[in-house]
């Protein structure tokens, strides 16, 4: 396929390389970040987009991936889609599936999971919201690029999988933290906290597979001084969109509303920034009750 890809950051760039290394002509676009090796360098969104039969967006939010699908929606040609992989709103994917839709171009929501270490592995989960015609043109790309695409319904679909997943995510590895910080107080030591909780009825897996306890359970940030893995403030992010969704559907959420209050204090107030998600338990480490 001729495939146009817009945002080659962290994500975008590794995505973009094994589309060109499995044998796909690809033309990137980034007004900052360089092409990777294989992937030609187009001037603009829509030159990027020229002739494509798929352009993939891979991009910070809402409303640059909604102005990124008005240029490359202009220079595309019907019966040709239109892939956004960025984590953004659920109004602003529907707002882009309607443009394409208007210029009949297929548009597909498909965040994704797994990070760079999944983007550059080709093993990324792609949550898939959109018509099924346009998820049958992208599924050889979502193979490539990743090992499994879930279509999850239509349009704005794989963005709300997303950050249900994540809300959860971030719930539970606050949960998981807290009672890590209790069980130091308690005199209970990590292991065995580690060895009863991963195979009794609080398992999860922020405890089994990516343990916030440095030295305990399966390899993870937390042995690498929090380096991320999955930073907080990316977390904080997927949080916010959550509540935003609540908000406009009127669903109370108030244990994603509470993650969000305390990722913000740790990214914005303390020295969350920049570190794994799963730091969270140092911070309670050093806390007190109020
Ligand atoms: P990033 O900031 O590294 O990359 C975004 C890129 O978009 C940048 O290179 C930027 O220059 C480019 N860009 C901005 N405006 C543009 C425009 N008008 N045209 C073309 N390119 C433009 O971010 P990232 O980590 O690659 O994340 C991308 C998306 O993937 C985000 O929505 C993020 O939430 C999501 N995501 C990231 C991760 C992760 O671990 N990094 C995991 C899952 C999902």
């Amino acid at each position: 396929m001729k495939i146009g890809f817009c945002g080659l950051g962290n994500m975008g760039a590794p995505m973009a390389a094994n589309l060109a290394a499995a044998g796909h002509t690809v033309k990137g676009f980034d007004p900052a970040s360089p092409c990777p090796d294989g992937v030609a360098a187009a001037v603009n969104t829509g030159d990027a987009a020229k002739d494509a039969d798929v352009v993939i967006t891979m991009l910070p939010n809402g409303d640059i991936a909604k102005a990124v699908a008005r240029e490359v929606l202009d220079a595309m040609t019907p019966g040709t889609v239109l892939l956004d992989c960025s984590t953004i709103d659920v109004d602003s994917a529907r707002a882009i599936a309607a443009m394409a839709a208007e210029k009949s171009i297929g548009a597909l929501d498909a965040p994704v999971s797994g990070g760079v270490g999944g983007a550059a592995a080709g093993t990324l989960t792609f949550m898939v919201g959109g018509d099924a015609a346009a998820f049958a043109t992208a599924q050889p790309l979502f193979d490539i690029m990743g090992q499994k695409a879930v279509h999850c319904g239509d349009a704005g679909n794989g963005q709300a999988a997303k950050i249900c997943n994540n809300m959860i995510l971030g719930a539970t590895m606050i949960a998981t933290c807290e009672a890590f910080a209790l069980a130091d107080k308690l005199g209970l030591d990590r292991q065995s906290m580690f060895d009863v909780v991963s195979t009794s009825s609080g398992y999860s897996w922020t405890m089994n597979a990516y343990c916030p306890a440095p030295g305990i359970g399966p390899a993870s940030p937390a042995d690498n001084d929090y380096q991320p893995g999955f930073a907080a403030d990316l977390m904080l992010k997927d949080l916010r969109l959550s509540q935003q969704a609540a908000a406009s559907v009127d669903a109370d959420t108030p244990m994603g509303a509470r993650a969000e209050t305390l990722y913000a204090e740790f990214v914005e107030r303390e020295d969350g920034a920049g570190k794994d998600f799963s730091a969270m338990l140092p911070r309670f480490e050093k806390r007190g009750r109020s």
